[in-house]
């Protein structure tokens, strides 16, 4: 069942028509849905049930705090990619015994934060990070626990952009070289073996390349308790794909039951670390036509949310569903529907066929992730307000920015 549908020709959150959000809030606002945040958490609780497992949600896809203790609530890790998101985790009630920490470029402060806080695991991507960690720790007096980030090589089959698991890619250490890293980390004095982690890249639809990789990390564990390097967790990334357009993405549980059955027998804990499978499709971004333009070529539905609010379209091309908020039985035209920024790329959605007219209310499908999280002040434009929806319930689980709030930190010569 989907959390946005049409009532009456009105398309609603849950209980809500978006003209009331819309109303209340202003646009453009992002509008989640909680009963859809949370059957998708359900989802994947329910295919990993009878397993020793633990479901770390990938924090960059949406940091907003409400959805944070949503899902902090409901039992889940975190996956953070930077100190900032560890104080979002702790600040929403999230357990930092329950986060990993992954990322390329983790500082020597982000480091001690996490120490200090008693992260899971830290996910280690260099030998150089694993040096400065072990030394990080012992100044702060703590051991760290570590999985080496491993990139198994397998072509995840999606988007340049979000594919991180062949050897080409900027993440983990090369899987031949794995076995030397860890003997390493055995001899370092304050860093703990934990486990092994991967993660092969983002909107994935086609299990196989997970149920590879699963292979090759547990071959690799294998290999490594022949040495005497016993792991008690793998992590096997986040990367499950959604509907945006017209895939058609496995179930949940029929996505991982490949990998699933890759590992059965094992005694190792087992972690997934989702992003955009859990938020994707919870959210919505609600934007109003300020103007219809008629070139000579095309016509344009000027909108008041942009790329600044939604990056996705302008950085990887990527289509998302533009639905009127109102169904309207009027003649449809061909719209470019466009934000206000200076660039060519501002764009939300290429030749789309709407009935509409200035004024009109427009919801941007599938922006629950990679929405607000990647959203910037381009232009000088504050960010959008957020909104959460729970049955007739509205709630403001974010302001709009303030114009003054923009420029608050900066000064001018004397
Ligand atoms: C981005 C990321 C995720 C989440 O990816 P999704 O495609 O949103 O599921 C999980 N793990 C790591 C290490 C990531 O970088």
């Amino acid at each position: 069942m989907s959390h946005f549908a049409y009532r009456d020709g009105m398309l609603h959150a849950e209980d809500v028509p978006l003209p009331q959000i819309a109303a209340a809030h202003g646009t453009p606002c992002f509008v989640y849905s909680r009963a859809a945040l949370l059957s998708r958490f359900e989802e994947f609780r329910q295919a990993l049930a009878g397993r020793d497992t633990l479901l770390c949600y990938a924090v960059k896809a949406n940091s907003n705090l409400a959805i944070l203790n949503l899902f902090a609530r409901a039992g889940a890790g975190f996956d953070i990619v930077s100190g900032g998101e560890l104080a979002r985790v702790i600040a929403a009630g999230g357990d930092p015994a329950r986060v990993v920490f992954s990322g390329v470029g983790k500082t020597k402060d982000e480091m001690h934060q996490a120490l200090v806080a008693g992260i899971f695991c830290f996910n280690v991507e260099s030998s150089a990070e694993l040096e400065r960690l072990d030394a990080i720790a012992g100044q702060a007096g703590k051991r760290a626990s570590i999985a080496l980030r491993v990139n198994p090589d397998v072509d995840a089959k999606t988007h340049p952009y979000i594919s991180t698991g062949l050897r080409s890619n900027k993440f983990g250490v090369a899987y031949a070289e794995a076995l030397d890293l860890y003997r390493r980390a055995r001899v370092l004095p304050n860093v703990d073996i934990a486990g092994i982690a991967c993660h092969i890249g983002s909107q994935l639809l086609d299990p196989a390349p997970a149920a590879e990789a699963a292979e090759k990390i547990l071959a690799l564990a294998d290999r490594l308790a022949a040495d005497g390097i016993v792991l008690r967790h793998l992590d096997l990334g986040g990367g499950i794909g959604i509907r945006y357009r017209d895939e058609t993405p496995l179930p949940v549980a029929g996505y991982l039951a490949p990998v699933l059955e890759k590992l059965a027998g094992r005694k190792e804990k087992i972690l997934f670390e989702p992003g955009r499978a859990l938020v994707g499709n919870a959210g919505v971004l609600l934007t109003r036509i300020e103007h219809l333009k008629h070139g000579e070529e095309k016509n344009f539905a000027i909108v008041d949310a942009a790329m600044n609010d939604l990056m996705r379209p302008a950085l990887y091309d990527a289509w998302h569903d533009i639905l009127p908020v109102r169904q309207a039985a009027g003649a449809t035209a061909e719209y470019e529907v466009v934000g206000p920024v200076c660039e060519s790329g501002d764009f939300l959605g290429h030749a789309r066929a709407l009935a509409v007219a200035e004024g009109d209310l427009l919801s941007v499908m599938s922006a629950g992730a990679y929405g607000m999280a990647m959203s910037s002040n381009y232009n000088t434009r504050p960010r959008a307000a957020e909104v959460m929806v729970d049955g007739n319930q509205i709630h403001l689980v974010r302001e709009r920015e303030r114009i003054e709030q923009l420029f608050a930190g900066e000064r001018v010569l004397p």
